[in-house]
């Protein structure tokens, strides 16, 4: 008996659906240096155009004179420094919760709330799209697991009046694939009339969405009282690294007692949270990069309708346009990528079979020209491939 990992790969070959990972040489931007090439990218998260901002920059340079370079330390050991805990208060005072409490990535902050919320005996429900991390927590949870149609509060409803002991509703809050917002009004109502919690991973609309860009939870007007856990990350919109989880007194208490993955790791470098603190200013005094991100996104939707292109559901930054078939879409990426423009091509199984697509996402650093120019560049491409069966 031996491992066949060649058999393995060959065989993800053949389906079209080997993966490869872009070499990046140069800071993250509209305009990147990729495999010794320089493109037009519309792949990345950086929805605010923060992560290579020069205020940004010279927050962390300070921060590590001040605090050093590593956290050295897990939280409840000595890792907790002064500026995790800034960090964690104004995370708290901006989505407008009691408490917050800081994590270095989102796929461990999801891992330690459903994991310490959760055990045997108890159920999680969620939606069919969520985030890989969401499912991989609800597993691990040992909990009862229960996925429900894509936001379909009526699918959610069914499965509730099979729920046990303690029940968790599990969402992204846009979803990250599909650009589309959870109906969280809906989903809610559902939990509600059953006495379940909501959690919902809101890492693609902490930033974009709602009055101030505290998220979707503030977009839809709900409270602690509907959405019980919120988390959000600040790898993507804030252009840093990390994630929060902001809650009630006791949630968060519940999670620096009871969740493994926060108990058991090292701090973020404190001069990440430095930085995060100066994004967050940013996203506060300069209103005009949610404003511009808009119009980007108004115009793009616009121009890829008149192309004839497939779009999705979503006024979000992310815009998927739909292909479906996975050599289809790698093909169209590889046709844009020679007329120097980058857009990703997203295949099974991170989106359904026959689902596959090219999701261009969209940032406050793009122009308005360079957006025109993805349109022409798709304008030219689409025809090339459309035939194709
Ligand atoms: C990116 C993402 C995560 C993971 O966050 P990281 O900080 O990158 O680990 C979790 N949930 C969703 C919906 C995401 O898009």
């Amino acid at each position: 008996m031996t491992f066949d990992l060649s058999a393995r790969l060959v065989d993800r070959r053949a389906a079209n659906l080997f993966r490869q990972r872009p070499l990046l040489q140069g800071p993250q931007g509209p305009l990147v240096r990729v495999d010794g090439r320089e493109l037009l990218a519309f792949c990345s998260n950086d929805y605010l155009g923060l992560a290579n901002h020069p205020q940004v920059i010279a927050a962390m340079q300070s921060g590590a004179e001040r605090w050093g370079v590593g956290g050295a330390a897990s939280h409840l050991v000595i890792g907790h420094s002064a500026p995790h805990h800034e960090l964690e208060e104004a995370l708290a005072a901006f989505t407008g919760r009691p408490r917050a409490l800081l994590f270095s990535t989102g796929y461990m902050a999801n891992l330690a709330v459903v994991t310490a919320l959760l055990g045997q005996g108890d159920s999680v429900f969620e939606d069919r799209l969520n985030h890989a991390s969401l499912l991989d927590a609800g597993l691990l949870s040992g909990a009862r697991f229960s996925r429900y149609l894509h936001n379909d509060a009526q699918s959610l409803g069914k499965r509730l009046e099979k729920a046990e002991g303690n029940a968790l509703v599990v969402t992204d809050g846009v979803f990250s694939m599909d650009g589309d917002l959870a109906d969280l009004p809906a989903l809610c109502t559902q939990a509600r009339a059953r006495g379940a919690w909501v959690m919902v991973d809101d890492a693609h609309g902490f930033g974009p969405l709602g009055a101030t860009g505290s998220g979707i939870v503030e977009h839809f007007g709900l409270g602690l009282d509907e959405v019980q856990v919120l988390v959000g990350t600040l790898g993507k919109a804030f252009g840093t690294a990390g994630a929060f989880v902001a809650g009630s007194e006791e949630l968060i208490e519940t999670l620096i007692q009871f969740a493994r993955p926060y108990i058991y790791t090292t701090s973020q470098p404190p001069a990440v949270a430095c930085a995060t603190l100066k994004s967050l200013e940013l996203l506060r005094a300069e209103h005009w990069r949610r404003e511009h991100l808009a119009t980007l996104i108004r115009r793009l939707r616009q121009g890829a309708e008149s192309i004839g292109l497939t779009l999705m559901d979503s006024p979000t930054p992310i815009q998927p346009i739909l292909v479906g078939d996975s050599a289809r879409a790698v093909r169209l990426s590889a046709l844009l990528r020679e007329r120097g423009v980058m857009v990703g091509a997203i295949r099974p199984p991170t989106v359904p079979v026959g689902g596959a697509r090219l999701r261009v996402t969209l940032s406050a650093a793009h122009s308005a020209a360079q957006v025109e120019r993805l349109l022409e560049t798709l304008a030219e491409c689409w025809p090339l491939v459309a035939a194709d069966e």
